[in-house]
């Protein structure tokens, strides 16, 4: 199939069992299957892996980050080189997120107004401003295949009314990426552009959100602010309601989750899409994910452990490597322990979104979530 018969943004899906749905999403550069797990590439790169590597796992799309690549090496620089696909060598669709949660998170001196938030650079302290407007601009130069609308994520613990200003603001800053993005040409005619639900664990506040986020419509929603230390049941509970106050016939994202059995709770509730930095910087820090749980290699029972990491992964780490030799590379802080063991986990990762696909096809996710959490939970729990 060439490029120009491809769709735009066509999400279909394809079973669904109990809330849980998969199906595929297509788009210029490519399908993406869902429940789809995003690699996060913070700076153009998935830490420690070639892109050809991360495509090897199963990966259909990557998450790039606007804040991180708006400050080096800029988005104007990277224009100039081709587009991220091009500079990186992705050639898969890539979804950037707005600059909003990380401006919150990583810069000093914020100042948040109606127009937008300015902020210094966490690397040399350079004045920046991000802005609706902004945001779109940038991840319209970085050629993003999906584009995040500028959001507030407020943390979860403030009072009502602080949620409910932040939620209604980010609703006007939603209409406000709508209408920039539309601006954008040739860049908007061939991508996507997602809303952002806020109202922390409100669920009459969540619902306000949906339905203005609805009103100006967007290809996909995303599930914005959870997973910001409010714990799984908390956010189990929010996930209770909340992708069901969003359009069934619409891919539904919740950002920045998470660790495996958050994944199996979410796509049980009806969630379709997740990015999490964890499986790669857990593997640089000497964490493996595992059908048992996870593990941690600086542990001295490995030492001389001849097993892989996991004996069902078909990764190209288990396939190779033993837990020891991983065990000897992780304690004298070489760089390919780092390697093998990101593979490892985006690989893992990849597998269970794969393993929950077919278990939704094949009408049994229910079967295959309590098998999940039975062997899993069981598994022996090191800390990080
Ligand atoms: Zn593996």
């Amino acid at each position: 199939m060439t490029e120009t018969l491809r769709p735009r943004f066509q999400f279909t899906i394809a079973a669904t069992d109990g809330k849980a749905r998969t199906g595929t999403i297509a788009m210029r550069r490519g399908d993406i299957r869902t429940p789809a797990f995003m690699p996060v590439g913070t700076a153009a790169t998935v830490k420690a892996m070639k892109p050809e590597t991360v495509r090897a796992t199963g990966a259909d799309i990557i998450l790039g980050n606007t804040y991180h690549l708006m400050l080096r090496p800029g988005a104007e620089r990277v224009a100039r080189l081709g587009g991220l696909h091009r500079f990186m060598n992705w050639q898969r669709p890539i979804l950037t997120d707005s600059g909003g949660y990380q401006v919150m998170s990583l810069s000093d001196l914020r100042k948040l107004t109606e127009e937008g938030v300015e902020f210094r650079s966490h690397l040399d302290g350079s004045k920046h401003m991000l802005t609706p407007e902004r945001s779109m601009e940038i991840q319209r130069l970085l050629g993003s295949d999906i584009v995040m609308a500028f959001d507030e994520c407020p943390r979860a613990d403030q009072p009502r009314e602080v949620i409910e200003a932040s939620m209604e603001m980010s609703m006007r800053w939603a209409q406000r990426s709508r209408d920039a993005f539309d601006a954008g040409g040739d860049h908007a005619a061939g991508a996507a552009l997602f809303g952002i639900q806020q109202g922390a664990l409100d669920e009459e506040l969540r619902r306000r959100s949906a339905d203005a986020l609805t009103a100006i419509g967007f290809d996909g929603y995303a599930i914005g602010g959870l997973a910001v230390g409010e714990g799984q049941e908390a956010m189990f509970a929010a996930l209770d309601f909340a992708p069901e106050q969003l359009p069934a016939d619409r891919p539904r994202y919740l950002m920045g989750v998470g660790k495996p059995d958050d994944l199996v709770g979410a796509v049980e509730r009806g969630v379709d899409m997740f990015d999490c930095v964890l499986p790669s910087r857990s593997g640089r820090n000497g964490q493996a994910f595992t059908w048992n749980g996870p593990i941690n290699l600086r542990n001295a029972r490995f030492a001389e452990d001849t097993g892989p990491l996991d004996d069902r992964c078909t990764c190209a780490t288990c396939g190779t490597y033993t837990r020891a030799y991983l065990h000897h590379l992780v304690k004298s802080g070489e760089i390919l322990g780092a390697m093998l063991m990101t593979e490892h986990n985006i690989a893992f990762y990849q597998q269970l979104m794969q393993a929950m696909r077919n278990a939704i096809a094949e009408g049994r996710f229910a079967a295959f979530a309590a098998s999940f959490r039975a062997t899993y939970g069981a598994g022996r729990k090191e800390p990080v």
